[in-house]
C-alpha cells in the first residue's frame, strides 16, 4: 500500500465540515489533506431527495470567507445549489481534497496518528474528523420488522413522490425529514404519517435564521458562564418550510400515534386493528459515521467521542467537527460549522506550535 508524505494534519470528510476545516487550517497556514470517500464534492447534500431545499435562505448558509450566493427564484436553495456552491469553495480556496478514499482507521503511532485508507497511509501530528452523519442511518428495532413483506427504505434511500404513487406508504418519523417527505407523499400516495408524539412545529415565520441566532446566543450564554439556554430542539422539531406548511394548511399531514410491530402486510397498531403498506419510510434519523476512530478507543455514551469543543477528551491530537451540537452550538450546519472548525484549526495550530 502506497506511503503518503507525512502532513501536518489529515482532514477525514470533504463535505461542508471538511471544507470549514480546511479553510481555517489553510489561514493557521498548516500543511494538510483531505481525504473524501465521495467521487464529487458536495458530501451528503449529492444524495438528498429531490425536492428538498435549505431551511434557510443563502444568507444564512454560509461557509467562512465565501457568501452562498442566492438561487434565482427560490428564497430557499436546493440541494443542487448547495452542491455547486460547495464545488465552487472547494475550487476557490484550492483545497488540496482526495476523492474517492475512505479511511478505514486511524491509529495511534508513537508522535503522529496513522490514518489508514483504502488508497494508502497518511501520518499526521493531528486528525479533524468531518464524516458527518448520513452514512449510518438509524431504523429503530421495532418488532417484526424482518417479517414485513413490503419495500422498506430510510429518508437516505427516498427520492421522489412518483416512486411511490397510488401506493399506500406509511412514514415514520416527527422531526423534518419526516414532515418534509411525508408532505411530499401526501397528494400523488395514500399516505400514514406516523410519530412518537404529537408534532412539534416551530412557528410558521420562523425558520433557520432563528435556530442559527439561538444557536449562537447559547454558544454566548456558554462562554461568558450562564445558563445553558438550551439546543434548537427547544424551540421545535419541525421547521414549518413553505412545502410541509402547504400539505399541512390542507389538511393532509394527520399524524397517527406509532403502530406496536410490523406484520406480513402492514403494520398493527397498539389497540390490535391492522393496516395494509405497500411501503415504509423510516425518517428516523442518524447516528454519527466514527468507526474509523474504533482504534484510538475513545467510545463514549451513544456511541459519541467524548469532547471539550471540538477536541477529543482521551486524544488531543483529534477534532470532531459536524456531527451535531456535541461538537459545538450548530455544528452540524452550513452557517453553524465555521465557528467551531475555525476554534479546531487553532487549538491544533497551538498543540503543534
Ligand atoms: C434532511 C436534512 C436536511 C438538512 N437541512 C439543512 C439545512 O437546511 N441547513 C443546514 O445548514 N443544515 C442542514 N442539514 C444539516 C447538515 O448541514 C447536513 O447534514 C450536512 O450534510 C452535514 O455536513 P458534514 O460535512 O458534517 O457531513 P456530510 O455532508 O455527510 O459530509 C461527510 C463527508 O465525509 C465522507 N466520509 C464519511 N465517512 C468517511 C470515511 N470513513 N473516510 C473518508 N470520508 C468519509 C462522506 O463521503 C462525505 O463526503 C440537514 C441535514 C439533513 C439530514
Amino acid at each position: 500500500m502506497t506511503q503518503h508524505e507525512a502532513v501536518d494534519v489529515v482532514v477525514i470528510g470533504g463535505g461542508q465540515a471538511g471544507l470549514a476545516a480546511g479553510y481555517h487550517l489553510r489561514r493557521a497556514g498548516l500543511d494538510f489533506v483531505v481525504l473524501d470517500a465521495g467521487t464529487a464534492p458536495g458530501g451528503a447534500w449529492r444524495q438528498t431527495w429531490d425536492s428538498l431545499h435549505l431551511f434557510s435562505p443563502a444568507a444564512y448558509s454560509s461557509l467562512p470567507g465565501r457568501p452562498m450566493p442566492p438561487q434565482p427564484g427560490e428564497t430557499y436553495p436546493d440541494a443542487a445549489h448547495v452542491v455547486a456552491y460547495l464545488t465552487a469553495y472547494e475550487q476557490r480556496y484550492d483545497l488540496p481534497v482526495h476523492r474517492p478514499v475512505r479511511v478505514t482507521g486511524v491509529h495511534r503511532d508513537g508522535e503522529r496518528l496513522r490514518v489508514e485508507t483504502d488508497s494508502g497511509t497518511w501520518r499526521a501530528r493531528a486528525v479533524v474528523s468531518a464524516t458527518g452523519t448520513w452514512s449510518r442511518p438509524f431504523v429503530p428495532a421495532v418488532p417484526g420488522r424482518t417479517e414485513y413483506q413490503g419495500t422498506q427504505l430510510h429518508t437516505v434511500e427516498y427520492r421522489r413522490p412518483s416512486d411511490f404513487a397510488g401506493r399506500k406508504v406509511i412514514v415514520v418519523g416527527g422531526g423534518n425529514s419526516g414532515a418534509q417527505i411525508a408532505a411530499d407523499l401526501a397528494y400523488g400516495s395514500d399516505l400514514t404519517w406516523t410519530t412518537l408524539r404529537e408534532p412539534r412545529y416551530l412557528a410558521d415565520d420562523i425558520d433557520g435564521r432563528a435556530l442559527f441566532d439561538h444557536a449562537t446566543a447559547r454558544r454566548r450564554a456558554l462562554d461568558e458562564g450562564r445558563t445553558d439556554t438550551g439546543g434548537v430542539a427547544s424551540l421545535g422539531d419541525i421547521v414549518a418550510v413553505p412545502p410541509v406548511r402547504a400539505a399541512r394548511d390542507a389538511g393532509l399531514l394527520k399524524p397517527q400515534p406509532m403502530f406496536a410491530r410490523l406484520t406480513e402486510t402492514g403494520v398493527e397498531r397498539p389497540d390490535g386493528t391492522t393496516a395494509e403498506a405497500d411501503a415504509i419510510i423510516w425518517c428516523t434519523g442518524f447516528r454519527p459515521a466514527l468507526s474509523h476512530l474504533a482504534p484510538l478507543g475513545l467510545r463514549g455514551p451513544r456511541g459519541h467521542v467524548p469532547t471539550t469543543n471540538t477536541q477529543a477528551v482521551g486524544e488531543p491530537r483529534l477534532h470532531l467537527l459536524g456531527y451535531g451540537d456535541w461538537t459545538g452550538p450548530a455544528s452540524a450546519t452550513l452557517i453553524g460549522v465555521g465557528r467551531p472548525a475555525r476554534d479546531a484549526a487553532r487549538a491544533i495550530a497551538e498543540l503543534l506550535g
